[in-house]
């Protein structure tokens, strides 16, 4: 049904409320400042959102805690809050078309995409952490017989949740989801990139039930709202999800405010190896061009950086190299397309100078390569195949976060496995080889969050997804996130003898 509507009509005839959502209503940033959302599409403007500043920080983490102290969300029955929170999802499913097209105009991504996986996905998300809110005990210790001990996890407090521009719903609900779930009090900072579906999403949490106070939505910068959210001295953990740069960053402003919790999700430089034992190398190419071009690239989990064994390495960059034409980058609103725009002029210059750099270090562009449509206004790249890459290029090293993929050569498994684990991320890797011992050893081997074996794409919320080294420490998704936004509490009780 999707398919027939006219994109462009409803874009022209939105009406965007870009002021943010505290307590429960929509209200202007104290200062009363506003700040452009361009479409990356077109380099038009969206709409004007409020700028929030320190004040409005502030007032927004009040209006959390005074909803935390006070229990209206954290004190109703399990099964109450999982009706509100299943909800919740619903009304997220129900303005899927308007949530996809926002989501769409403001970051860039193809709107086949928003409808079928950013919507969806967050909805799925809210309703999974729903069902688990009556489903989770608590323990009790093995003690003596004159004590008992329990063990119980109880909300943390207030959450700040700062996020990225690059699946602005679906990793705001990978916050929102487990937190929310918990009993929690939420305060979100969406990027000033992409702030329009986290003000609906807090509109439609109200509209299902959820208490005013309890999910609060400030946009604004990074550098005003989002440094302010942080070093807050009554925010009690920060889901933070973006770059290594910035994260660093949230570490420093624990320590210079209340010591908060910090849970960084960063990002990454993944490797794809491909053995001279592949089953089918045809799908391994299809796999690794359709992972590392979806989102224009603009993916923390990229496979950017694909290693191939020596004998096999020519065929499989021709066979990579043919995939590139079918992720051309077209008008994002058109629903065939597969590849939309980057986020903005600055992320468009940023990949721009990769290209560069990799040209200039001597790597051997096989496919795109080039800045297109650019008399559309908008920011879009070509699907980019480097070959002959070396280790020590920039373009091998750093996270470009664009359709750009480096394929590097190596001659035995010792060898790529080194490779693979010269970085100092470790988000994801995949390994592909028909031998179970070879394909167990090297999982084992490398130094990454999640390890695919012969396939990329799969993925669940019922898994843990984070990285090691500087790819961050905390997990999202599955039970495991519940660590992050509770406490474990020990209660003693003493049992007296007859
Ligand atoms: P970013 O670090 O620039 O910004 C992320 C968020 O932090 C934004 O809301 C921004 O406004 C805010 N911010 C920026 N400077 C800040 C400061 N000084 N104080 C407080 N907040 C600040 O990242 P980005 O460009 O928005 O996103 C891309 C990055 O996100 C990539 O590195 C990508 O790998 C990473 N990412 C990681 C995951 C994961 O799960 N590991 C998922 C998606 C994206």
């Amino acid at each position: 049904m999707s398919n027939n509507i006219n994109w462009h009509e409803r874009a022209a005839a939105l009406r965007v409320d870009g002021r943010m959502v505290i307590d429960g209503m929509r209200v202007a940033s104290q200062a009363g400042e506003m700040f452009d959302c361009i479409s990356p599409i077109n380099g038009q403007r969206v709409a004007q959102v409020s700028r929030g500043y320190e004040a409005d920080v502030h007032r927004a983490v009040t209006s959390a805690r005074v909803a935390f102290e006070d229990r209206r969300w954290c004190g109703k029955a399990p099964a109450v809050r999982k009706k509100i929170l299943q909800r919740f999802s619903e009304k997220i499913l129900a303005a899927r078309e308007e949530l996809a097209l926002l989501e769409t105009l403001d970051m860039g991504k193809p709107i086949q995409y928003s409808l079928a996986v950013d919507v969806p996905s967050t909805a799925r998300c809210i309703a999974w952490y729903a069902e688990a809110v009556d489903k989770i005990y608590d323990e009790i210790a093995p003690t003596a017989d004159n004590a008992l001990a329990l063990i119980q996890r109880e909300p943390m407090g207030v959450i700040g949740a700062i996020v990225p521009w690059n699946y602005p719903m679906i990793m705001a609900a990978w916050k929102l989801g487990p937190a929310l779930a918990a009993g929690n009090s939420v305060v979100l900072k969406p990027s000033e990139k992409s702030p329009l579906t986290a003000l609906r999403l807090a509109e439609l949490a109200v509209e299902a039930g959820l208490p005013p106070g309890v999910f609060n939505v400030v946009p604004g910068f990074g550098h005003e709202a989002g440094e302010a959210l942080a070093l807050h001295p009554d925010v009690d953990a920060i889901g933070f999800t973006g770059s290594t740069r910035v994260g660093r960053k949230m570490l420093e402003y624990a320590g210079r405010s209340n010591l908060k919790r910090v849970y960084n999700e960063l990002g990454g430089k993944s490797a794809f190896l491909v053995f001279d034992d592949v089953d089918d190398l045809n799908r391994a190419a299809q796999t690794v061009a359709g992972s590392m071009f979806f989102n224009q690239g603009e993916s923390c989990n990229a496979p950017s950086r694909v290693l191939v064994h020596d004998s096999i390495a020519d065929e499989f960059v021709k066979l990579v190299a043919a995939q590139a034409p079918s992720y051309q980058p077209n008008d994002p609103l058109l629903a065939s397309t597969v590849m939309g725009a980057l986020v903005d002029d600055t992320q468009l210059r940023t990949v721009m100078g990769y290209i560069e750099s990799a040209v200039n270090e001597g790597a051997c562009a096989v496919a795109g390569g080039a800045q297109t449509r650019s008399e559309t206004g908008g920011y879009y790249v070509q699907p980019t195949v480097f070959d002959q890459v070396m280790p020590k290029m920039k373009i091998a090293r750093e996270e470009i976060f664009g359709p750009v993929m480096s394929v590097l050569r190596f001659k035995d498994e010792q060898e790529a496995v080194r490779m693979a684990n010269d970085t100092n991320y470790g988000l994801q890797a995949s390994v592909w080889s028909r031998h179970i011992d070879r394909a167990h050893r090297v999982a084992r081997a490398l130094r990454a969050g999640t390890v695919h074996v012969n396939q990329y794409d799969e993925d669940d919320l019922t898994v843990p997804f984070g990285g090691f080294k500087q790819s961050g420490n905390g997990r999202d998704k599955s039970l495991h996130a519940f660590d992050k936004y509770t406490e474990l509490k020990t209660t003693w009780i003493r049992i007296n003898p007859a």
